[in-house]
């Protein structure tokens, strides 16, 4: 069976060295000396040297975004603009901030939901902040958002969980990356907070202690949310190896679209997959997604349908979220054309062959018929 992902995380003796640094320290969590490692090491090689007092390390990257949308400051229930072809994540975060998700449909050839596409709701549905979502890890345009923010002058946090490393930051912009193992950074758990200045920052770290003060007192209602010092060890583990995981990575892009050329595969991918490597290898096919699907997983092989349904057809999502578009027409298309193939650095050369040859055989045979 090849599966359509497995992680690639640090082995045992890759970590020794810092959980020895966190036996020396005896200290476990709550800012520790490897959260400041982490953070500047994140800032120095994933960053562009950005001013660590920009950033605070969270649990999570659904926590990231829950905590930067409440450091915004608005009245309960207030509306949010976000996208419905996500990860349902998005939108819990920010019903947890106690705010409404308002969901739009999605430009059809990076997905995302635009500069564009908001403009056109913000009025329409009282908008307060919007949640774009750099989805399947490539990076949103941040100076076009920055335009948007000073346009609007309505908050923006990106959801660019799987981006980190892709997605350029702007200085007028939040941004909520995911260290999750399943991401470009894997720490088995984590999240990070790149705000535009340190007073927001320090805020969200706040909050993440249950909202302490310095002198122990508390004015706003937080939550836990912090990076365990072992989660930064598996952080920092990684970072060491970061340089040839990527390698790898786009050695593996790379075969894979050469295959689709050689065999003149007709597939619709991701705008930007010129440029950057993706979290998910994700394509759309016009046609017989379903039969690909299933005559891939008879050779053994996984795909996956990813960000499907879109969030509207959750249950849970059914009574607290508000439609911005009628028929999702760009956003259904991509849902149900579309396959995750397996990509991850775990593949063989003859994996990708395997699998590029079983669609092409599909496809042609397909195409004959007709
Ligand atoms: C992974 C992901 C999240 C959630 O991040 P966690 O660290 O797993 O909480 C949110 N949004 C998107 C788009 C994601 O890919």
């Amino acid at each position: 069976m090849i599966p359509y992902f497995i992680p690639d995380m640090p082995k045992t003796e890759a970590l020794i060295p810092y959980l020895k640094e966190i036996d020396n320290n005896l200290w476990y969590s709550n800012f520790g000396p490897l959260y400041h490692q982490l953070i500047q090491k994140i800032a120095d090689n994933c960053l562009d040297n950005i001013a660590t007092n920009k950033l605070t390390l969270v649990s999570s990257g659904t926590s990231a975004i829950e905590l930067a949308l409440r450091s915004l400051n608005l009245p309960a229930g207030a509306k949010v603009l976000t996208t419905s072809f996500t990860f349902p994540a998005t939108v819990e975060a920010i019903i947890n901030a106690g705010l409404t998700p308002v969901l739009s449909d999605i430009n059809k050839n990076n997905w995302f939901l635009t500069p564009e596409i908001a403009l056109r709701n913000t009025k329409l549905h009282n908008i307060a902040a919007v949640v774009p979502v750099a989805a399947f890890g490539m990076p949103v345009c941040s100076e076009s958002w920055a335009n948007f923010y000073k346009k609007t002058n309505l908050p923006v946090v990106i959801d660019a969980a799987a981006a980190l490393m892709n997605q350029s930051i702007n200085e007028n912009l939040i941004y909520a990356f995911s260290l999750h193992a399943t991401k470009p950074l894997g720490a088995g758990e984590g999240g990070l907070v790149v705000c535009p200045n340190k007073s927001q920052a320090s805020f969200i770290r706040k909050m993440s202690n249950f909202g302490f003060e310095a002198g122990r007192t508390i004015n706003n209602v937080g939550t836990n949310a912090k990076m365990s010092e072992y989660h930064c060890a598996v952080g920092l583990a990684q970072l060491d190896r970061i340089k040839e995981i990527k390698q790898k990575n786009s050695f593996i892009l790379n075969k894979y679209k050469s295959l689709f050329e050689q065999h003149h595969l007709k597939v619709q991918t991701q705008a930007g997959l010129e440029s950057f490597v993706p979290a998910s290898l994700y394509v759309l096919f016009e046609h017989h997604t379903d039969e690909l699907f299933e005559r891939l997983l008879e050779q053994g092989i996984e795909s996956r349908r990813l960000y499907w349904p879109l969030i509207q057809g959750f249950p849970a999502f059914s009574d607290n979220t508000i439609p911005a578009s009628l028929n999702f027409k760009n956003a259904n298309r991509v849902s149900s054309q579309g396959l995750a193939l397996p990509f991850h650095n775990h593949l063989t050369e003859q994996d990708i062959e395997n699998t590029v040859s079983i669609l092409s055989t599909v496809l042609n045979k397909k195409a004959q018929q007709l």
